[in-house]
């Protein structure tokens, strides 16, 4: 095994930074019984200098962890703030100067009762990203074919998707896998009610006559904090109307644009689903020559940064298609 785990010579396990090489379980562990959070830093102006490494909605991803281990019934053996400075750490320990990806992970320990565990695992990898986003991007404007997988979203009456658990992206993998063998890029969730739930991980957007849409919570889908962050933010600081309603398949199809949003999609413009590109917007999307691409940072989300602040964000990015923007 290499010593560095996407270039993260560090990672925190279980109450000290150790070397990545290092943090190793036995496979006898019940990871899959596990709970994790996907979260961004980006770096701000120049972190060599002045700039600052901001980590995106800290507080609303902590907390959604916080919930998922209710639901999974894991007890997180460390305060949300101990979380918070051993992320620090870790990140600092690794020396980035660049956006880093932190993904902490918790899991019963073996042999302490699985389903009713006392004992848990708890580690944070960090790991460097390149940000997708950007007009000057090439692999934010590029074509993505999408299709609405033939298998349905998780339900929360089965298996919640409000939950971060490993075990609902075997659901996932199922219509990732589904769609690249169908030679598509990727895939779009219904729910068992045949409404469009979302992406195999990241929430959907559409936009309509210069309104976004977006499913409910209701629709199976993750509560997303990045789709929560729009929702505030699109009608407030961009003036854009948001509506949270059921979509139907056909408004998916015939939508003016649409995108998935999250953590790691950030937003990520999709230009067809099922063949189907009706909207003058849905191909204007992956031409950012013409899209109307938004490059707003947000006042109120920006707060007091101070460093790695909790709810600091940088610059966010829209595909948007209407003429409401720049
Ligand atoms: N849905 C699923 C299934 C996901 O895995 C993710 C990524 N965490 C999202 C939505 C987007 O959520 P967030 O904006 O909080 O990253």
């Amino acid at each position: 095994m290499s010593a560095a785990f996407h270039g993260a010579e560090y990672c925190w396990m279980n109450g000290e930074v150790i070397r990545t090489e290092e943090a190793l379980v036995s496979a006898m562990e019940p990871i899959y019984l596990g709970i994790f959070e996907g979260i961004k830093a980006y770096v701000e102006g120049d972190i060599l200098g002045e700039g600052r490494l901001n980590i995106f909605q800290w507080k609303p991803h902590i907390d959604r962890l916080w919930r998922s281990a209710a639901v999974c019934g894991i007890k997180i053996p460390y305060t949300k703030e101990e979380l918070l400075e051993t992320t620090r750490e870790t990140i600092r320990a690794n020396g980035f100067r660049t956006n880093v990806y932190i993904q902490p992970r918790i899991w019963p320990k073996a042999g302490t009762g699985r389903y009713m565990a006392e004992e848990f695992h708890v580690v944070i990898p960090v790991w460097r990203f390149e940000t997708r986003l950007g007009r000057d991007n090439p692999r934010f404007s590029q074509e993505r074919r999408f299709m609405i997988s033939s298998w349905r979203r998780i339900s929360s009456d089965a298996l919640p998707p409000q939950a971060k658990a490993w075990a609902n992206y075997a659901n996932s993998g199922l219509a990732a896998r589904e769609a690249r063998r169908l030679g598509y890029d990727g895939a779009i969730f219904l729910d068992r009610r045949g409404f469009v739930s979302e992406g195999t991980g990241a929430c959907l957007m559409i936009v309509r006559d210069g309104k976004v849409i977006t499913p409910p919570v209701t629709a199976s889908i993750l509560e997303s904090v990045t789709r929560g962050t729009f929702l505030r933010m699109l009608p407030e600081d961009l003036g854009i109307p948001v509506e949270v309603r059921d979509i139907t398949r056909v408004e998916l199809y015939a939508s003016d644009e649409a995108f998935l949003c999250g953590t790691g999609a950030e937003v990520t413009p999709i230009t067809s689903v099922d063949d189907y590109s009706p909207g003058r917007g849905v191909s204007r999307a992956h031409n950012e020559a013409d899209s109307g691409v938004l490059c707003r940072g947000s006042g109120r989300e920006r707060g007091e940064a101070q460093g790695m602040a909790d709810t600091s964000m940088i610059p966010l990015f829209f595909s948007l298609g209407t003429s409401q923007g720049d």
